[in-house]
């Protein structure tokens, strides 16, 4: 999508601080951290919102997951602990839409989230 913000990042027209990428996925710091490590990690596909997932994409979240995984050992996270999140939607919290996972860590997490 042209103006969406995470294509033009995946496009390479916006250079983020990329912490890693493969084909299908880029893994970059939020530029409003909310805690020591704080890394999105987005398919280079324009998905809106895990509502508009289809099945056939299934492999690519799982691709996502591996990326916060290895964004977490880069980190020194991998032993100690992190989260991961996906906003769906306004109530929760979705300011951009394109897919995108949220790899927070670095700092004592609260449950439930707020
Ligand atoms: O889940 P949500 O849609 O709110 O997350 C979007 C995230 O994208 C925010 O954490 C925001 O700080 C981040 N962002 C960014 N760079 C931008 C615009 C937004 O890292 N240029």
């Amino acid at each position: 999508m042209t103006d969406c913000l995470f294509c033009k990042m995946a496009a390479g027209e916006i250079q983020p601080d990329t912490v890693l990428e493969t084909d299908d996925v880029i893994a970059f710091r939020d530029i409003n951290p909310q805690a020591p490590t704080h890394v999105l990690v987005i398919p280079k596909q324009h998905i809106a919102t895990l509502n508009d997932l289809q099945p056939a994409q299934a492999e690519l979240v799982g691709k996502m997951y591996l990326a916060a995984r290895e964004v977490a050992r880069i980190d020194g996270l991998d032993q100690r602990g992190y989260r991961t999140v996906m906003n769906c939607l306004e109530e929760a919290g979705q300011s951009v839409f394109h897919l995108h996972l949220h790899v927070l860590g670095g700092r004592p997490m609260q449950w439930p989230p707020g």
